[in-house]
């Protein structure tokens, strides 16, 4: 298959190059190689992109969402037939194994345009009577033009789960995917225009930070929703403000799991694999700390080993035999051997892994520290790798305790066969998006998101179209105006 893009971005309709803008190469995790190169975005091809995007909104705005929803489905389906192609081409982007891809990637975007299609004629106003006659009628009114800006851990799912409920609510959009993975978001923008949505309703440029920030500056654009850390969240955040924009932040995470003596020992180990080791650890969500209540911490620490040294499949992404992958960069697997050295150096137990496998591809084996405590480096900051740490707990109040003392907030599990504690726990949680006996799973149907330095707003759900509209409220008179004078 084709990898290397027709042009570097996708604007009006169409694919358009400016080669005056530097070089990005794209660069497949598991050889090293270059496989495509795509131009960042110069000034005249971000004016473009601004323009053709602020021209388009008003006649998408004023489809009925019945017509805007007809065709974000038709995406979807497209999205669903193409799966193959576009795990391909995700798994060259990403280096994830194509295992996950061909099941997580495009069929997650086709879900949203799914989801949101299906609700674009749903969405309404509402009706309240007041004294006299008199009533007040609100609509749903489009923000206008959006800015999206992607992380590289899901490129193809970031792009669809922005675009998706923007486009549903009559809003246009420019997204920027992380100059790590630039390829899949042109997919989307091109499956989008072939399944009907009209020219500047959905475009994709390149670049590097700088081209997001000046997305975000001007005065033409009303909001900007991020997937990315929180240190570039919290710089979007502030130059947001500075127009009063309204603002989705998808930020970074360093979530509990907490693990009973009362859980299914099989499930709890599954959780944290699934939670700790899935795309080879490159997921906001995942539960990083994982706190085992002392009766079953030998026990859990012996089982995870053991399924790590029979289960792990580490090779060529694109076998499907392949469970785990390469990191997304060689920048990426060293600030994750960072982290490891940190953690033997702070007094951690290594379990399991730590090491680089002998093999092309930025390898890093899935790692298991135990013995770690609250204060080490490996357990307060977002490491964004393969890298589980064991912290061992007596009572639930401590457990909750020290699983909340975080600045971060996406995401909390618990593990207990206790059916009342089980919501007792998650109720006490201070995470956006917690789970009952397993971890990261993210069905468009439920909201996604984190408090405190973990996000703003939510994605996926209902409640996104929160996130995409605004209400007009229109006040309407029975009765002749009542004046002083
Ligand atoms: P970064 O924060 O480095 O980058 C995110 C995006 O923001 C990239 O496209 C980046 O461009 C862009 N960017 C950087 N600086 C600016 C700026 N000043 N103005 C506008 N845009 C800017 O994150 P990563 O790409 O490294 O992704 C990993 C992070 O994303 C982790 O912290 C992870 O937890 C988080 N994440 C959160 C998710 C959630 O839903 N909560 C889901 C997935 C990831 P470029 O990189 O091209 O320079």
């Amino acid at each position: 298959m084709q990898i290397q893009p027709t042009a570097s971005h996708f604007i009006n309709g169409a694919y358009v190059e400016d080669t005056a803008g530097h070089f990005i190469d794209v660069v497949y995790p598991y050889t090293g190689e270059v496989v495509a190169k795509v131009h960042s975005a110069t000034p005249a091809i971000i004016e473009q992109a601004i323009a053709a995007a602020k021209a388009a909104q008003a006649d998408w705005a004023a489809r009925s969402g019945v017509e805007r929803g007809r065709i974000l489905r038709r995406a979807a389906d497209i999205m669903r037939d193409r799966n193959h192609d576009l795990s391909v081409l995700e798994t060259y982007d990403t280096g994830k194994p194509y295992q996950e891809t061909s099941v997580a990637d495009a069929t997650s975007g086709a879900d949203a345009f799914e989801y949101f299609g299906g609700l674009a004629g749903a969405l309404t106003g509402e009706h309240i009577p007041l004294a006299g006659g008199d009533f007040v009628y609100t609509r749903r009114e489009a923000l206008g033009l959006c800015v999206g800006i992607g992380a590289w851990n899901y490129p193809t799912q970031i792009a669809s789960w922005k675009g998706a409920p923007a486009l549903a609510c009559g809003n246009t959009m420019i997204f920027k995917p992380s100059e790590t993975t630039p390829l899949c978001a042109l997919k989307v923008a091109e499956i989008l225009y072939e399944a009907g949505a009209p020219a500047g309703v959905y475009n994709v440029v390149q670049g590097l930070g700088n081209v997001g920030a000046s997305l975000i500056t001007d005065p033409r654009v009303a909001k900007v929703s991020l997937t990315g850390s929180v240190p570039t969240g919290k710089k979007v955040y502030a130059s947001a403000a500075e127009g009063l924009r309204h603002v989705t932040m998808e930020l970074g995470g360093k979530s509990p799991i907490i693990i009973f003596d009362d859980a299914d020992l099989e499930n709890a180990v599954s959780g944290a694999v699934l939670g700790n080791f899935y795309s080879t650890g490159q997921v906001c969500s995942n539960g990083t700390r994982v706190f085992v209540q002392k009766g079953i911490k030998e026990a859990f620490l012996n089982r995870m080993s053991e399924r790590l040294a029979s289960g792990v499949n580490m090779g060529d992404p694109q076998d499907p035999d392949t469970n785990f992958g390469p990191m997304v960069s060689e920048n990426q697997r060293s600030i994750v051997q960072g982290y490891i050295e940190k953690g033997k150096a702070e007094g951690a137990r290594l379990v399991h892994g730590g090491g680089t496998p002998e093999k092309e591809g930025f390898f890093i084996e899935p790692t298991v520290f135990a013995d770690v405590t609250d204060d080490m480096t490996i357990a307060r900051e977002e490491i964004f790798g393969p890298v589980l740490s064991v912290l061992d707990f007596d009572t639930e109040e401590e457990a909750i305790r020290r699983a909340n003392d975080t600045e971060f907030g996406l995401a909390a599990s618990v593990f207990t066969n206790d059916l009342t504690r089980a919501h007792r726990v998650s109720a006490a949680f201070e995470a956006g998006t917690c789970y009952i006996n397993t971890h990261n799973l993210a069905p468009v149907e439920a909201p996604f998101g984190g408090s405190k330095m973990s996000g703003v707003g939510r994605e996926n759900s209902k409640l996104a179209i929160n996130h995409y509209s605004e209400m007009k409220t229109v006040y309407v008179s029975m009765n002749d105006v009542e004046a002083p004078f």
